[in-house]
């Protein structure tokens, strides 16, 4: 699990709060309106920003006081970053930890680029690669990191319709595999209908609902749910 326990957490405009229980072992996607903190969430989970109190679990352990390479989660950005002049192969083994043995640490990248579909591709570089090619890469680049949890934050926007379900459909089969728990901030609620188990609707800087995916989009209970969904349609 990851749980965020009465997180509050203010960039110096307006107070957010964040109590929500990302369940261990499954896909959540996160959906909401510009700006209702979303990336804000991952960021905390992640990290990269220090909440001004309440507490971060992962797993049960508490993990507010520790620095993002300390804590067991890896985050994919939606600009991935690769490097150009880099190989493949040498943009995915950033990814490895340090103290991972040098021979181990070649089995696990093409490991990676197997699992990605890649596994072709070792000795390209970034620029002789297809934008979902290069998502797949940056994707490769996290999971050879081998931690439990996986934090997307709109990975694929930039791709096409297509591109995009082909690379939910790549998270469902890894997460299914390896049993991680997956957080997927998404702009589209129908295609993560598909994949995701569960939903976490954000409005106005906290929680407004969450629960079974399926059926969710619908619920009537959940304040201003109906509303953003009318503006996706
Ligand atoms: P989007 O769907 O547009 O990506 P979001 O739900 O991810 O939106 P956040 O990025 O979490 O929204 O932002 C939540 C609020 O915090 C917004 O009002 C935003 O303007 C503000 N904010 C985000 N990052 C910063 C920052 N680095 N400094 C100051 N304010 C910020
Ligand atoms: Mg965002």
């Amino acid at each position: 699990d990851i749980a965020l326990e009465k997180v509050q957490f203010d960039y110096g405009s307006a107070p957010m709060l964040f109590d929500v229980t990302f369940s261990g072992g499954v896909t959540t996607a996160i959906i909401g309106p510009s700006g209702s903190g979303k990336s804000t969430i991952l960021n905390l989970i992640a990290g990269f920003e220090i909440p001004d109190s309440g507490r971060i679990l992962i797993d049960r352990e508490d993990v507010t006081s520790l620095s993002p390479a300390e804590r067991p989660v890896t985050m994919v950005f939606q600009d991935n970053n690769l490097f150009a002049h880099l190989s493949v192969r040498r943009n995915v083994s950033i990814g490895l930890d340090r103290k991972t043995h040098r021979g181990a640490g070649e089995n696990i990248v093409d490991d990676a680029l197997e699992r990605v579909g890649l596994a072709g591709y070792a000795d390209r570089k970034p620029g002789m690669l297809s934008g979902g090619e290069r998502q797949r890469v940056a994707l490769a680049r996290v999971l050879v990191r081998q931690r439990p949890a996986l934090l997307l934050d709109e990975p694929f926007a930039a791709l096409g319709p297509g591109l995009r379900s082909d690379m939910l459909a790549l998270i469902r089969a890894l997460q299914q595999e390896t049993g991680m728990t997956v957080a997927v901030v998404t702009h589209q609620p129908d295609e993560a209908e598909q994949f995701a188990d569960e939903f976490v609707f954000v409005d106005q800087r906290r929680i407004a609902g969450q629960g079974s995916a399926t059926g969710f989009s619908g619920r009537q209970d959940i304040p201003g749910l109906q509303a953003y969904m009318g503006e996706k349609d």
